[in-house]
């Protein structure tokens, strides 16, 4: 039992505040209406730079329909409860299973996990929000259906609903997966359920194949936002090709990185290179499975020569290309020549393939697991690189254009260096853009290097917003500031839709910035 003081939502009472919970247990049963600090703890662990006491849930509640989630939403509306939604929980860097502040309620939809079908002729899936990327890959196997799923790094222990709704990436050629969603169900906060897309047809067959419906296209807003709760989710699957090849090119300057992105475009914007292409630079690859402190113990960032040395060690590039090709065995001599002359014509570029980049080490083995689909958590290693539990993932879009690549470098090294930080990064080549995910990697027991990291990404974001850089995703300490780069009146419309929409603001207040 605990002992703490209690925490209420924002603006309840006591009394309102127990007869909401009354009413979820009524909904709910007792046993999915968690209110006691040690049932809340997993909802209050943060890895982002804020203070713990902003982020305690006040209760949590668990689900298993989408009739539920309906009387959750109209009772919250009536007594002015907010809620926080999750699907598996595992945002983490980005605010992890913590409410966006103190007081909300959590609605934790991990026990919604049935996949309600899977077609193998249209390659598509409808999932419930807590199904994992594991259980989706388990039941492709026994069923053995030939689909290969888009995991992101967290693979095995996070899912595609949750992940798709924060429009996070993966690393084949289904690597946007935004792109790749058909269809929702969503529980509005009035408490009525739409479906988009065809889904709104009764007994429609194309739900999952066709994206656009008819009106309005409607899915994006809800995505990133705080607009509704998806309780349902279509999404597309690719078919195992009869052949992949993983390769690996590795550049050893730092000004490579911009032959790098100059060559790779025109190959990712024809296809030819068809998956989410990853340039990771040295201390990300040596990160997952190096200690920063066996190179250097100093408190500010790491210094070249330490690079190098790491280089040398690792046999690692300072810019490391991970990328594959997809199709026939013929389809895959063709573009693979492709490749190789294409990278091959400044002479610079090592590229590898088979067992010359299997037995080259560093990251090969895990980024082949994850350019087909498959499941590992060898990217956790990052978090013993300098150890203590910080991590906020910064990540701002560009073109897919060597000339910004150099520009965001030099930038994000001399902001991080300023506060003692390491670049630990890498560039994902999407279609035509390119997100650059530096991991800020601190000590979190560490106070003083804790307010550090908080006040360098406040300065990272500002000064890429300077440059005309804005950021694709952030975690729940900063959505706000991130919200103002992108400009007054995108707030405006977002505010006017959330007060259409849930005039009450109890859907996940502050979510991108968004309140009432
Ligand atoms: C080492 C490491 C590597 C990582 N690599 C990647 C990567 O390659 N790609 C990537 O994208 N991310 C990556 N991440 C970040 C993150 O862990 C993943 O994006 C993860 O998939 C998100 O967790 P989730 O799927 O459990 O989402 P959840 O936490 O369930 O959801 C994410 C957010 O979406 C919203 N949401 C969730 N469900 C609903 C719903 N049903 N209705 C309305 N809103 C909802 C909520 O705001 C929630 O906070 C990485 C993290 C780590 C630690």
């Amino acid at each position: 039992m605990s002992t703490t003081q209690r925490i209420l939502p924002k603006g309840v009472s006591e009394a309102d505040f127990d007869a909401a919970l009354v009413r979820f247990r009524e909904i709910l049963g007792a046993d999915s209406v968690l209110t006691e600090s040690d049932q809340l703890a997993a909802y209050s662990k943060i890895m982002m730079a804020g203070d713990d006491a902003d982020y305690i849930p006040s209760a949590a509640l668990l689900p298993t329909t989408t009739e539920q989630v309906q009387e959750i939403v109209r009772t919250c509306n009536q007594y002015k409860v907010p809620i926080w939604t999750i699907s598996t929980g595992k945002n983490l860097g980005y605010g992890s299973a913590a409410p966006g502040e103190t007081g909300q309620v959590m609605l934790d939809l991990h026990r919604m996990n049935r996949i309600l079908d899977v077609d193998p002729d249209v390659c598509t899936a409808l999932l419930e929000p807590g199904v994992t990327y594991q259980q989706l890959y388990d039941y492709i196997k026994e069923h053995d259906l030939k689909l290969w799923l888009d995991p992101p790094a967290p693979s095995a222990i996070a899912g595609p609903v949750g992940n798709t709704l924060d429009r996070g990436v993966g690393y084949t050629p289904y690597g946007e997966h935004f792109m790749f969603q058909c269809g929702m169900e969503v529980v509005l906060a009035n408490g009525e359920v739409i479906r988009t897309g065809m889904g709104g047809i009764e007994n429609s067959s194309s739900w999952q194949v066709f994206k656009w419906g008819y009106g309005p296209y409607i899915d994006g807003l809800f995505t990133q936002s705080n607009y509704g709760i998806v309780t349902k989710m279509g999404l597309w699957l690719m078919p195992e090709p009869p052949a992949y090849r993983p390769f690996i090119i590795q550049y050893q300057d730092p000004e490579d990185i911009e032959e790098i992105v100059d060559v790779l475009r025109p190959l990712r914007i024809a296809q030819i290179i068809p998956n989410a292409v990853v340039i990771v630079h040295t201390l990300w690859d040596a990160g997952t499975h190096v200690v920063r402190k066996d190179y250097y113990e100093g408190s500010d960032s790491i210094p070249r020569e330490a690079i190098e040395r790491i280089k040398a060690d690792e046999g690692i590039g300072e810019w490391n290309v991970y990328a594959a090709l997809y199709g026939t065995p013929e389809q895959i001599e063709v573009n693979w020549k492709i490749v190789e002359q294409a990278f091959g014509a400044s002479g610079k570029a090592k590229i590898m393939h088979g067992e010359e980049a299997e037995k080259r080490g560093g990251g090969f083995e895990y980024r082949s697991a994850l350019m087909k689909g498959d499941m590992n958590l060898q990217e956790f290693g990052l978090y013993n690189w300098r150890g203590g539990g910080g991590s906020m993932w910064f990540a701002p879009v560009s073109q897919a254009k060597g000339s910004e690549t150099k520009d965001q470098t030099e930038l994000a090294q001399q902001i991080l260096g300023k506060y003692g930080f390491d670049y630990v990064a890498e560039y994902i080549v999407g279609w035509r853009d390119m997100h650059h995910v530096i991991d800020l990697l601190y000590n979190r027991q560490d106070p003083e290097e804790t307010q550090r990291a908080h006040d360098c990404f406040a300065e990272l974001i500002d000064e890429f917003a300077k440059r005309g850089y804005g950021l694709y995703r952030t975690n729940t300490e900063f959505m706000e500031q991130v919200a103002g780069t992108f400009g007054e009146p995108l707030r405006e419309v977002h505010k006017t839709l959330k007060n259409a929409l849930d005039p009450n603001g109890i859907l996940s207040p502050g979510k991108s910035g968004i309140r009432q």
